[in-house]
């Protein structure tokens, strides 16, 4: 593998990144870099976001740029201010010791008289937003005759915005013999247009299959009848809550707010975003879920512009977006710098054939998953809260002698009562709203596909292994499935796995199961003797089939209900460009939410319309930065690491 010395990126550099946790390139980075600093040619990139491009863009720029020259080389574009925010502060670490170089941003919404002045004092890269570009480009406050390299960071997100005159005037501006490097999520036949006419042979970099999304985002999906979807939001919720960091799309205002005061009103931490906010109550929200002190964030399209978060585990599609391409903006704020995550659709009867059109188009595969029964959700929360409960370090300071005195009465209690009493408690919650609770699946209407049976089991029937290593051990879904396929030698398909604490399951048909024991009962795994046996219990409440993750997302260790995570995202939240739809106003429903107008002096002066749609500008950036790629928490050793030194 390759690192980025060998790329070509020098010393001073290197140093920079080193200090951000860069370690080793990631793919469109091992691509891009060397075509950049040693070929003249164009790039043009698909790639979402959270796949590192900015470095990919940032530091051949940073290292090509000639701090003597003290006139504009390179400019990059993007749709939101919270990514021009991001993308200056990403090129200023990278750029940490060549102070020389001086990184202008220019954006909406702030004032620009402060960037007239930032621009004077001389800027050898600018950031900049269309709007807030072309103002000052109109007020003579910056040439941009000069520049070399124009970067078009999500081109699809500026097109879809109504930039898309805006950025053919600025590219008309620059100079002929510039070097164009264009980046974008998907690849509509308008950034092809784009790209063939502003672009000369361009070197082709597809990171994960073209439209296909994030390689690292599980699509799942489940049907419920329309009357059903609160209560099955609920369930799925519940199901995932032991590591559940969620963003959940509504489509209009009212129904984020309304979803959100029922989600808070019963007892969950959750806490919404939408147009009617003042900023004030909007960055508030954003700063409590940014430390997880909210744990659910109910969005509009809109409102969740710019939302800048790392370790999203779940999107959850409460309602499908109006727009297909929204789909792939929207699950790309999960599955970022290498984690895994889940982007899950709420679907009614109706919707069908909109889930088939996104499957189509954004070439995403989409996994039918069920709701779980109650019954799966309190054993799912059983197993979790006997995971923290053995995993909880004892702390000894607070039991004196006082306080052991005070808890005679629960010492004299036999210690089965004693767990009965305790656990009782903790389920209290879920026995009432479970008891009796009905089956949310849908059957007739239903999608079917090979191997996707609308019945409770999902594809696995068979027999359920009790194996006794877990995540204690290091492994999560992926790992612990890799090692039990290695081991035994079937296929990952042949299996379905559950990782708790101190122990697992593997889920095999009846006549595999043999096999599965006979490989690990008695095997060692890091000197540790595995048990493996029938469990007793029938396959099923697995987390890969049951509205749960299809892995661990980032590798965290140990259960329990609250996650242990340390990112926390470091740019604020903030209105996003105004936007204009080329198409005119799309915007029919009742309270769809329309983009706020923040930007109105940027470009009231071309005179244009402002029709705007209701689609997300999203600036989602990573602000974990000391982290390697395919994050986990340092220390913790990942399982394939240990496995391969084991071998
Ligand atoms: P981007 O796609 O540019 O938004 O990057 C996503 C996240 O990955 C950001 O937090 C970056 O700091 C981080 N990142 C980018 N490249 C690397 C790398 N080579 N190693 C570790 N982290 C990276």
């Amino acid at each position: 593998m390759k690192n980025f010395s060998d790329l070509g990126v020098e010393t001073s550099i290197l140093n920079a990144i080193q200090e951000m946790g860069f370690e080793t390139p990631t793919p469109i980075q091992e691509q891009s870099i060397p075509v950049f600093l040693e070929t003249g040619q164009d790039i043009l990139g698909l790639a979402q976001t959270g796949t590192g491009k900015t470095a990919a863009f940032g530091l051949p720029i940073i290292q090509l740029v000639e701090p003597s020259n003290r006139t504009i080389q390179a400019l990059v574009i993007c749709p939101t201010r919270e990514l021009c925010m991001q993308i200056s502060k990403d090129l200023g670490n990278y750029s940490k010791n060549k102070s020389s170089i001086n990184i202008v941003a220019v954006y909406g919404g702030s004032s620009i008289e402060r960037q007239i002045s930032d621009i004077k004092r001389g800027a050898h890269i600018i950031v900049a937003t269309p709007g807030r570009l072309m103002d000052l480009m109109n007020r003579r406050a910056l040439n941009i005759s000069t520049v070399k390299y124009v970067v078009l960071d999500e081109a699809d997100e500026m097109l879809n915005m109504g930039f898309e005159e805006d950025v053919e005037y600025i590219l008309a501006e620059t100079p002929k013999e510039k070097r164009v490097c264009l980046f974008s999520a998907t690849m509509p036949k308008s950034i092809r247009n784009i790209a063939n006419r502003y672009m000369n042979d361009p070197f082709e970099i597809t990171v994960g299959k073209s439209n296909s999304g994030n390689v690292n985002i599980t699509h799942q999906y489940a049907v419920v009848h329309a009357r059903d979807k609160y209560a099955a939001l609920k369930r799925f919720v519940d199901f995932n809550s032991d590591d559940i960091y969620a963003i959940i799309f509504c489509t209009t205002k009212h129904e984020t707010q309304d979803i959100s005061d029922k989600l808070i009103k019963d007892g969950y931490n959750a806490d919404c975003l939408h147009g009617d906010l003042s900023q004030g109550q909007r960055e508030k929200v954003m700063n409590r879920f940014r430390h997880h002190a909210i744990k659910i964030l109910l969005a509009t399209d809109v409102a969740a512009r710019g939302i800048d978060v790392s370790g999203i585990s779940h999107v959850i599609h409460f309602s499908l977006p109006d727009d297909i391409e929204n789909y792939t903006h929207r699950s790309g704020r999960t599955g970022r710098a290498g984690k895994l995550g889940v982007s899950f659709t709420l679907l009614n009867m109706r919707e069908n054939g909109r889930l088939r059109d996104i499957e189509r188009l954004s070439n995403v595969k989409f996994e039918k998953i069920l709701i779980p029964s109650a019954e799966e959700v309190r054993d799912k929360k059983l197993v979790a809260f006997i995971d923290t409960i053995v995993n909880t370090e004892i702390e000894e300071s607070i039991f004196d002698d006082k306080v052991m005195t005070s808890l005679r009465p629960l010492l004299t209690l036999p210690s089965e009562e004693l767990v009965q009493k305790f656990l009782s408690l903790e389920l209290r919650r879920f026995s009432a709203e479970y008891l009796n609770a009905p089956d949310l699946n849908t059957t007739s209407g239903d999608r079917t596909r090979d191997g996707e049976r609308g019945e409770r089991g999902g594809n696995v029937r068979g027999q359920r292994i009790f194996v006794s290593v877990g995540k204690k051990d290091g492994f999560d879904i992926r790992s612990f499935k890799d090692w039990v396929a290695q081991e035994s030698k079937l296929d990952w398909k042949e299996l379905h796995v559950d990782v708790s604490g101190v122990f697992s399951f593997v889920d095999v048909k009846e006549e595999l199961a043999e096999k599965v024991i006979t490989a690990l009962n008695g095997n060692t795994y890091e000197g540790r003797p595995v048990r493996a046996e029938l469990s007793g219990e029938k396959p099923g409440g697995s987390r890969e089939g049951r509205g749960g993750r299809g892995g661990d997302r980032g590798g965290r260790s140990g259960g329990g209900y609250s996650s242990r995570r340390s990112e926390g995202g470091s740019s604020s939240y903030g209105g996003g460009e105004r936007r204009r739809s080329s198409g005119g106003d799309r915007e029919r429903g009742g309270d769809r939410e329309r983009a706020p107008r923040t930007e109105r002096s940027d470009r009231s002066s071309y005179g244009r319309s402002e029709g705007t749609t209701e689609r997300s500008g999203y600036g989602t950036r990573d602000g974990g930065r000391n982290r390697s790629y395919g994050d986990r928490p340092s220390g913790d050793k990942p399982a394939g690491e240990r496995r391969r030194r084991r071998d």
